[in-house]
């Protein structure tokens, strides 16, 4: 059975490794960019090793005789579906989401303004946003948004160089942000304490932010009446526990502001943005200078060839998993962007089971005719040894105290390769 997998973040590996395990099955991972593993590598925050530890899974599932990689293969752009559909037994689109929601509000469009899949993106050296150059000039900076990706905004923003030792931070970005004239970062939700998507482990961090105090823009009281509200979710009730600690902590001169039930209206300013305009639960209008602004609400999928999306148009619309003809969906390419990483586990193991049970094996050379493609399109792609040439090559050049310096371009990776 010969299976093309597209995408190679935690969904495509947790299929590729169901697949593999039967020796009669042959996986080809093709991926947009250079390196594997998604958004392991361009979403998880860089102080966030322990999180990418799920990277030497996704290595032993690499090292298998019967997984190939194919990197730097942008599926429908470079090679289209059609192609890998007539040639393979199956395909698995495990592509992701990489497009920031809309906030639909105006001045959205202003410089200054990101998504957070730019944003984030951006200090994690993803090569298609690793040029974004934010302004870390703002005063103020506003995060949108009550998740855990806005808490990795805010906490990017505010760790000083010494508390990013340990992370895979780039030296470029590192500098940068430590020249940043941030000292107010608001992090507004439209919603209350109780409504926010935090998790426990990701609020408390923010205890030991360095150089900047935490603030609730929320009544006190009001927060200790839920945290005694028997019914509270216990969930809930630790992370307002969380909450009430941050009312006493030490004034530091920056701060984190956690700015509840403000709905953002609008984002002034001439090309650039200047600032933000917000309604509070009254209804009155306040306003944040700010030449920053992060959108972190939510990710949606990139339209793949004509694919039909669903219906939200967040996502590919599929039946369970089956697009059309041998051609299936997984992870967040297939379903609404949320959960961790091993939430794609499940939903990965599902569908190869149904791939396995509906597919009758009759493609040949699938390998072999992908290659060929390649290099008659002129194409380079980089197989897993390059791949592992690359990732040493990445941990050798890292600086003092720091993981590794990514490559943040594909051409600067392939010269490399040229030389080792
Ligand atoms: C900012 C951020 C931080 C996160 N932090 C955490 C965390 O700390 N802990 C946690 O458990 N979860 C975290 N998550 C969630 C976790 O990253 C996701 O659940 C998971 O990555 C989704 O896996 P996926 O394989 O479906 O998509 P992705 O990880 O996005 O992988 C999709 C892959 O497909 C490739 N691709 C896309 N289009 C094409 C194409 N046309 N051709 C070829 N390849 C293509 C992409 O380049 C990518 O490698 C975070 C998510 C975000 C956005």
């Amino acid at each position: 059975m010969n299976i093309a997998i597209i995408g190679s973040g935690p969904s495509a590996f947790y299929a590729a490794q169901s697949f593999s395990n039967d020796e009669k099955v042959n996986v080809d991972i093709i991926e947009k960019f250079f390196a594997p593993y998604g958004l392991v590598r361009y979403g998880v925050a860089p102080d966030h090793q322990k999180t990418k530890n799920i990277i030497k899974l996704f290595n032993r599932v690499l090292e298998k005789d019967n997984v190939n990689f194919f990197g730097n293969i942008n599926v429908s752009k470079d090679i289209s579906l059609d192609f890998l559909s007539e040639n393979y037994d199956a395909v698995l689109l495990a592509t992701g989401a990489s497009e920031d929601k809309l906030l639909n509000i105006e001045g959205e469009e202003k410089v200054g303004v990101y998504g957070s899949a730019k944003f984030v993106g951006w200090y994690n050296g993803n090569p298609e946003h690793s040029n974004l150059k934010p302004n870390l000039n703002s005063k103020n900076a506003i995060i949108i948004g009550n998740g855990n990706v806005a808490l990795d905004c805010a906490r990017i923003l505010a760790k000083t160089k010494d508390e990013l030792h340990g992370s895979d931070i780039s030296q470029k970005n590192l500098n940068l942000l430590s020249n940043s004239k941030i000292d107010k970062i608001y992090i507004v939700g439209r919603r209350g304490p109780k409504d926010a998507k935090f998790t426990i482990s990701e609020l408390r961090e923010f205890k030991e932010v360095k150089n900047y105090s935490t603030l609730i823009n929320f009544p006190r009281e009001t927060l200790k009446s839920f945290i005694n509200d028997s019914k509270i979710d216990t969930r809930v009730k630790k992370n307002l526990e969380v909450f009430d600690e941050f009312y006493n902590k030490d004034k530091k001169t920056k701060e984190i502001i956690f700015d509840f039930f403000k709905h953002p209206i609008e984002i002034y300013g001439d090309q650039k943005a200047e600032g933000m305009k917000l309604k509070n639960q009254n209804g009155e209008l306040l306003d944040i200078k700010s030449n920053l602004i992060i959108k972190a609400i939510g990710y949606k999928v990139k339209p793949i060839g004509n694919l039909q999306m669903d219906k939200s148009n967040n996502f590919l619309f599929s039946d369970n998993g089956h697009i059309n003809k041998n051609i299936f969906t997984t992870g967040w390419a297939s379903s609404p962007s949320v959960g961790v990483i091993g939430t794609n586990k499940g939903r990965a193991l599902e569908i190869v089971k149904k791939i396995l049970s509906v597919i009758i094996h009759s493609k040949k050379n699938s390998t072999e005719k992908l290659k060929e493609k390649i290099i008659n399109t002129k194409l380079v792609f980089i197989s897993k040894d390059q791949w592992k040439t690359l990732d040493k090559i990445e941990e050798s050049n890292s600086m003092p105290h720091f993981v590794r310096e990514k490559f943040d371009n594909v051409n600067i990776a392939l010269d490399v390769l040229k030389k080792n």
